[in-house]
């Protein structure tokens, strides 16, 4: 029997599940279809698992230098298998944590694979769904007045190189492994394929970047790429960018091997195993987008800025329609798309207040405009940068390498852009959002006293600097 909802969430990760809950929250009656796992990709493939293990990378690796801080630990030893185990646990927790959400919101989740149907008996409009049990019972029929598609995204590849799983692997399979290789190739070196490096390379891997940019972190600001750049060759990473993997040259045996084109020469590559990690692409097949009008274009759905498709009662968000492909961009999406169902007046996402961060060591966040980026826009701009050398709280923990740098307007004093690398920037970088967000001036950053000492006190000496008076360096 049809059963028929305000709502119905194709897809249960980080945009979907948080669209339900704000959905139940404005007393929609909704349902959430979910193939795998409530929580998707963010949860049990990427954003907290990959997290886990960078901790654990790090602690082994800080360990391993404790003599620093006149701690004598010897005979440091890594458990992979306990590292995974505690990775495990971590998603678990939070697994249940969101099916208990969704029951608290009283929202009835489906566990199967949901397809958007044509007008049919159910409904003259495109939009029913029906959901392949996973359990095998029939078929569920559910009958929305809207959908949102929220189906996320998968690994992509270069056209000729096949991921076996086992000796070419993505992250999926990088975050499966129960034992460490020796040595690894990634190819990418963007924000994925740099924590990796990083992980690994604490991990005491032997890593091997091949990246075809000028620079890893392309759509980083310049100076931050070059930072990472610099720090993690120093920690013994090889980064060769402005390098062409040639999928054609593929060899595979007990190790792997590939060539790269790199200045105009082409140059061999071994390692034990290889991630690709070239981005991800959108879920847009069998879900019967066929049925409808919706547009695809180039492999995302098109939407409007409240993120509905060419069907007006059917959205789409996170993954799945391109642009920032980041969870807590999903997540807000998702809300924006429930309160515009819900009939009130969500103000549309501005992505250049969004933050960005890379959970590498050193870290990495950033928040507007590069400096690139706003001069390319016709700004007057200008720059202040303040080293965490010259900050007391960096030195005490032991990590001093990167920089904050704020990008501001020379006619307007309006912050255009924050950037920074460094110890524990992502969780630095609401601060600079949340002046974005407020139309705060580097001034009015700087004349917020920040405690002493504190990391944070980088942000103020670099609001300081874009007028030229940093007091400490
Ligand atoms: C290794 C890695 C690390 C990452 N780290 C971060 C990070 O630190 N911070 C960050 O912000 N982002 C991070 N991301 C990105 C983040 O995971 C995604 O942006 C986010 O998960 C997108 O959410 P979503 O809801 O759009 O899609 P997803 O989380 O992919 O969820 C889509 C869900 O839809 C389900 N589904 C698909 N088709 C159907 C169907 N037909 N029927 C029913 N269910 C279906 C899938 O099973 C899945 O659960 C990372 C990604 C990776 C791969």
């Amino acid at each position: 029997m049809a059963k028929e909802y305000d709502l119905v969430i194709l897809g249960g990760g980080t945009g979907g599940y948080v669209a339900a809950i704000r959905a139940a929250q404005l007393g929609l009656k909704t349902a959430v279809v979910e193939k795998g796992k409530l929580g998707g990709t963010c949860l049990h493939a990427g954003c907290i698992p990959s997290k886990a293990l960078l901790r654990s990378a790090e602690v082994y690796a800080q360990t391993k230098e404790s003599e620093t801080f006149g701690v004598l630990a010897s005979d440091v030893k890594l458990d992979f298998v306990k590292v995974q185990e505690r990775k495990r646990k971590i998603v678990e927790q939070l697994h249940k944590g969101v099916q208990g959400l969704m029951k608290k919101g009283k929202i009835d989740v489906y566990e199967g694979t949901g397809r958007i149907l044509g007008p049919s008996i159910f409904s003259p409009m495109p939009g029913t769904i029906s959901v392949e049990m996973n359990n095998g019972d029939e078929n569920e029929m559910l009958v929305p007045k809207n959908v949102i598609i929220a189906t996320g995204s998968r690994p992509r590849t270069l056209p000729g190189l096949d991921i076996d799983g086992e000796l070419v692997i993505t992250s999926d399979e990088a975050l499966q492994l129960e034992a460490l290789p020796k040595s690894i190739i990634i190819v990418g070196g963007g924000v994925i394929g740099i924590e990796w490096a990083s992980m690994l390379n604490d991990f005491g891997v032997e890593v091997t970047v091949l990246e075809y940019a000028d620079r890893i972190l392309p759509t980083e600001d310049r100076d931050v790429s070059k930072e990472v750049e610099k720090v993690l060759k120093q920690r013994g990473i090889q980064i060769v960018t402005g390098a062409k993997v040639l999928p054609e040259t593929l060899e595979k045996g007990k190790d792997v091997t590939i060539k790269a084109e790199h200045k105009g020469e082409q140059k061999a590559f071994t390692a034990e195993k290889m991630l690709v990690s070239v981005g991800r692409q959108a879920n847009v097949e069998g879900i019967g987008l066929e049925n409808t009008d919706i547009i695809v274009e180039k492999g995302f759905i098109q939407t409007n800025e409240f993120y509905q498709t060419k069907e007006s009662h059917i959205y789409a968000i996170g993954d799945v329609i391109g642009g920032l492909q980041l969870a807590h961009v999903a997540s807000h999406e998702g809300i924006v798309a429930v309160e515009h169902i819900a009939g009130q007046a969500p103000s549309p996402i501005d992505y250049t207040m969004i933050s960005k961060c890379v959970y590498s060591r050193p870290e990495v966040a950033s928040v507007g405009l590069t400096e690139d980026e706003a001069k390319e826009k016709g700004f007057n701009v200008k720059v202040g940068k303040f080293p965490f050398k010259a900050i007391g709280k960096a030195l005490v923990f032991g990590e001093a390498e990167g920089f904050v740098k704020i990008v501001a307007d020379k006619n307007t004093n309006d912050l255009l852009g924050v950037h920074m690398v460094g110890p524990h920037v992502t969780d630095m970088i609401s601060e600079a959002g949340l002046a974005r967000v407020l139309d705060a001036t580097p001034w009015e950053v700087a004349h917020t006293i920040h405690p002493h000492p504190t990391l944070s006190e980088a942000m103020a000496e670099a609001a300081l600097a874009v007028d030229g008076k940093a007091i400490h360096f």
